[in-house]
């Protein structure tokens, strides 16, 4: 085990079948802090050697999702490094003379079972309530035969050997020894009749070349943490320090976060890829100190943590392994926390793209100020778009019916129009000390409330009912802007 404070190297190893969701996410934020922290080596491996899941864009998917989380790693496909290549498919040679070692050691096999046979004994095992395992006995064929039948290009699979008799104890750093019947261990697979590797070689092995420390990694792969414990063993390696975080609740905490639940969460609007994460409009401050606290806390009061905080702060034992339920709407309050948090002139940069998507092209002269008046009322970047869009309109959309408040007609509304064009003509600036009471001053001349006036003029420059405060925007807009969309209400309640 490494000794604290050794550099760590650690490994975020998906594999390209999907998207990077939440789950995947956090194993590679904690991956990352642990190498920051200690000054290690943040690895990304990609585990591409299941060819019937692939799917085209996920790598791609990944590399641009860990990119924005800021969690770029140090090695990896693009990066290379000292252990390249860092994609298994590229690896398959050094995976099959490690298999062979293994059997040469004694720890593995040839096996020629054919797949009919299998599948029959597989069914048999079922109807006996058996869970299905192999039993074909080619572990009893003598070695130097099998090896010529292997060579001679006898169609096979390369198994692992585990006794039938004795137990196999793993240690898991957060939930301590793991101990099992090896007669409930099955014979796995290592490499497959197309002479791929499956995970259990391939990812033992590559973790032990590429000299990984620390294996951090989805709790599904507890049931075959033993295997895994005992491929090490039968290559005589040292192991690396192994952690299953919490597994991931409902968010009503009733039952396993099922593939199929985060389907129906994501039809109902909750963020489950962190592709969804970025459209939505979170920030990846916001998810990162959100994924960070599913499972992991610093003390029992602390909830916001920049970057450089949880790499300070991070540490593998305060990692809870009780599962653990997603709770949606912290999401939304780490993303005000963290949208408060930035100076404004980043806040403009984030929001910039969420006005250009919805196609309005940003007048550069005033989205600072834009940002500055709406920074603390934004919960999620989308939201800009409705609250200040009408600032990159060239004209508001006018809804008549709300301009006029009740108990007002249109003559009223459009002289007080009129009236507001005047008054913001004769003033040096358009602001609340010069305005607020000849505003107020207007409405009772006319007989009406200050509030219809609010309600014209904020109608008037913005299209809506809600708004930012209307000097703000009277400010942001200037004087032209201002005069000009109040003689647009002029006309139309001429009409
Ligand atoms: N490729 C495995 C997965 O995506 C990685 C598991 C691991 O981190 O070892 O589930």
């Amino acid at each position: 085990m490494t000794p604290p404070n050794q550099p760590a190297r650690v490994r975020f190893a998906p594999s390209p079948t999907g998207f990077l969701h939440l789950g995947g996410a956090r194993t590679a934020l904690y991956d990352y802090l642990l190498a920051k922290q200690t000054g290690g080596e943040f690895i990304l491996r990609i585990e591409d050697t299941d060819q019937k899941r692939y799917v085209p864009e996920a790598e791609e998917n990944f590399k641009k999702a860990l990119h924005w989380l800021g969690l770029d790693p140090d090695e990896g496909p693009d990066s290379g490094g000292p252990h390249a290549p860092y994609r298994q498919s590229k690896r398959k040679d050094i995976y099959r003379e490690h298999a062979e070692q293994l059997i040469e050691k004694g720890g593995a096999y040839y096996c020629f079972c054919s797949p009919e046979e299998l599948e029959k004994t597989r069914q048999e095992q079922q109807a006996n309530n058996e869970t299905p395992h192999y039993v074909g006995g080619c572990y009893n064929l003598d070695p130097a035969e099998s090896a010529q039948r292997a060579a001679n290009g006898e169609e096979h699979v390369i198994r692992f050997k585990i006794p039938s008799e004795g137990t196999t104890t793993a240690h898991d750093l957060l939930r301590g020894d793991i101990t099992v019947e090896n007669e409930t261990l099955d014979d796995i697979i290592l490499i497959k009749s197309n002479g791929l590797a499956v995970y259990h070689l391939a990812a033992m092995v590559d973790d032990h070349l590429m000299g990984i420390t620390h294996v951090i990694r989805g709790s599904e792969w507890l049931p075959t943490f033993p295997v895994h414990k005992r491929i090490y063993d039968a290559f005589g390696w040292e192991e690396p320090v192994w952690v299953h975080p919490s597994l991931f609740l409902k968010p009503d905490g009733k039952g396993k976060l099922s593939k199929r639940d985060m389907e129906q969460a994501r039809e109902k609007g909750y963020p489950i890829f962190v592709e969804d994460m970025i459209e939505m409009g979170f920030l990846p401050e916001a998810v990162n100190n959100w994924i960070a606290l599913i499972g992991w806390s610093y003390d029992d009061k602390t909830e916001f943590f920049t970057m450089e905080d949880l790499i300070e702060k991070f540490s593998l034992e305060k990692l809870n392994p009780s599962p653990a339920a997603i709770n949606f709407s912290k999401l939304d309050h780490f993303n005000g926390l963290h949208i408060r948090n930035l100076d404004v002139e980043d806040f403009a940069e984030r929001i910039r793209p969420f006005f250009e998507k919805a196609g309005y092209t940003v007048d550069e002269a005033i989205l600072p100020k834009v940002a500055a008046a709406i920074q603390t009322r934004t919960k999620r970047l989308t939201d800009v778009v409705d609250m200040a869009g009408f600032f990159f309109q060239e004209e508001v959309e006018l809804v008549p019916e709300r301009i006029v408040s009740k108990k007002m007609s249109a003559e009223q509304a459009a002289e007080a129009a009129r009236r507001l064009i005047q008054l913001f003509g004769a003033v040096p600036e358009i602001n609340q000390a010069n305005c607020e009471q000849p505003l107020r001053d207007l409405a009772k001349d006319m007989g009406l409330k200050a509030g219809h006036i609010f309600r014209l003029l904020r109608e008037a420059l913005t299209g809506q009912k809600v708004s930012p405060p209307l000097f703000d925007i009277m400010d942001i807009l200037g004087k032209e802007k201002t005069i000009a969309r109040l003689e647009k209400v002029v006309e139309v309640m001429g009409e």
